[in-house]
């Protein structure tokens, strides 16, 4: 039975979308059959993972919104074991939507829970707000995994994530966790990014996780050819850091 991840933080622009393509294909890679959600109206995660948005009909949107069944809408990727369910940029009539519904916050796991079957990993990638999509995506999901950009005001709304996911545990979805935290475009040598790094670390301790992503121009090019980075450049700094992470959500979704 898969154990859905949900990649989340309502800060833009902090790595949510490369940190699920390319741990998506990391654990594809190692053997894990993994199908990735884009749940983000921008589709950036269907572009990098190789999948073109225009003239998308069959995408999350129709799955949420007109009870098109998933498999119709699940597409492979170049990636062997690596799915995806696309998005486009119909999604973002989908909040509209679910406030019209009377399950507003549970259609999701109600069509990702069938899929559990068929994989060992879902991936959502959520967009950068705590709306809907995202509270439909922390209902679905096992746990999440909060990617924090190393920079100036990083740990600003961590607060108050934490605490959305703390309601939504107690009321809606009492198996969620607080899966992990992962340092993103860090710069060792830069002393704002590692004092960054020491404070995020003295306030979730365990919870962040060992491997932190570099700053690498590779990772930032790779999506504009459609490329997860293992393809695009497997010897990189960025590939090797997002392979290192992979393995560790191996280890923690392992023992859970
Ligand atoms: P949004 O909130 O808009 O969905 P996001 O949190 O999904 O953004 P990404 O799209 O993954 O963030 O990354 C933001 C930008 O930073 C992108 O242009 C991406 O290519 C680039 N980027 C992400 N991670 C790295 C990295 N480790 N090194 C260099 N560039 C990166
Ligand atoms: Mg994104």
């Amino acid at each position: 039975m898969a154990k859905a991840i949900a990649i989340c933080n309502q800060k833009g622009g902090v790595g949510k979308s490369t940190t699920a393509v390319n741990v998506g294909s990391y654990l594809a890679i190692a053997g894990l059959k993994t199908l990735l959600i884009d749940l983000d109206p921008q589709g950036n995660a269907t572009t990098a993972a190789g999948i073109s948005r225009s003239g998308l009909e069959k995408d999350t949107y129709a799955v949420l919104v007109h009870q098109l069944p998933a498999l119709e809408a699940i597409r492979k990727t170049s990636i062997d074991r690596l799915d995806l369910l696309p998005a486009s940029l119909d999604l973002a009539g989908a909040e509209t939507y679910l406030t019209s519904v009377e399950n507003r916050e549970t259609v999701l796991r109600q069509v990702v829970d069938p899929l559990r079957a068929s994989y060992d990993f879902l991936l959502f990638d959520c967009p950068p707000s705590l709306g809907l999509l995202t509270v439909n995506a922390l209902v679905a999901a096992d746990s999440t995994l909060i990617p924090v950009q190393c920079e100036y005001l990083a740990l600003e709304g961590l607060n108050t994530l934490m605490h959305a996911v703390n309601l939504i545990k107690q009321n809606l979805n009492p198996s969620l966790r607080v899966g992990g935290i992962v340092l993103t475009m860090t710069d060792f040598r830069a002393n704002l990014s590692r004092e960054v790094a020491d404070e995020v670390k003295r306030f979730f301790k365990d919870l962040v996780f060992n491997t932190a992503i570099p700053r690498n121009i590779r990772l930032a090019e790779s999506p504009s050819f459609g490329k997860p980075i293992c393809l695009y450049d497997p010897d990189s700094t960025g590939a090797l850091a997002y392979q290192l992470l992979t393995q560790e959500v191996i280890s923690k979704e392992g023992s859970n």
